[in-house]
């Protein structure tokens, strides 16, 4: 079969995989579809991919139901910060939430379900390089958070985090991993197009890759 940005994407991270000891098949590749067209997610979907990742709820309401009916199994991921006033709403679209980073986005989530809707899957994105700009829990406040979420019905998937930028990632990424086993947990969500065969090197079970799949955003 003929070479296509994503299968060369599968076999770096499946070359990664390898190179630590760890089985390929243990890393999910999330598609970070942000500003993309129907036009250009198609080809992955007929590739057979099925994990993509947006950052806004609205963006995401406007480009996935139709694709969704032709592909029912697609699985969507919340990459962005989300607010809570939209929790509701992301609780219906989206299948799992990679920024579940504060008390009241938790209990607008919590709410939600009790409402009757989805309870998606959670990652609580952490603050790994304790920078004001950035969302995410500082790292001290990290453990009340974790037992606070598992007081609710939402299912903990694990951690996510982001490295500075312009900062060597991969002691950011082994923190995380760090933090990750520390607290019993087994999904770490790392990684983008830049870092992510490091970050699957330090133990990431899901890169979210955007540049690398569809080529630079204008
Ligand atoms: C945009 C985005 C990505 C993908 O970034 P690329 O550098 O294009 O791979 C990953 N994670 C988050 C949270 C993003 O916002």
């Amino acid at each position: 079969m003929a070479e296509t940005p994503l299968s060369r994407v599968r076999e770096r991270i499946a070359r990664a995989a390898r190179r630590a000891g760890r089985d390929p098949a243990q890393v999910t590749l999330v598609a970070v579809s942000k500003t993309r067209s129907a036009e250009e997610i198609l080809p992955l979907l007929e590739e057979g991919h099925r994990d993509f990742g947006e950052n806004r709820v609205a963006e995401a309401q406007e480009k996935w139901p139709a694709l969704k009916a032709q592909y029912p199994d697609v699985r969507l991921h919340m990459v962005g910060q989300l607010q809570s006033n939209k929790a509701a709403e992301a609780a219906e679209i989206f299948d799992v939430i990679h920024s579940l980073d504060r008390e009241s986005l938790l209990k607008a989530l919590v709410k939600a379900v009790e409402d009757g809707g989805r309870a998606p899957d959670c990652y609580v994105q952490v603050n790994i390089g304790a920078e004001d700009q950035k969302g995410g829990v500082a790292i001290a406040e990290l453990e009340s958070f974790l037992a606070r979420v598992r007081e609710t019905p939402l299912p903990l998937a694990g951690l996510m985090a982001m490295p500075p930028q312009g900062l060597e990632a991969s002691p950011f990424f082994a923190l995380t991993e760090e933090l990750a086993r520390r607290h019993g947990l087994d999904g770490l969500s790392m990684g983008m197009s830049n870092d992510y065969e490091s970050a699957v090197m330090l133990g990431s079970s899901l890169v979210r890759v955007g540049t690398a799949l569809f080529g630079p955003r204008d």
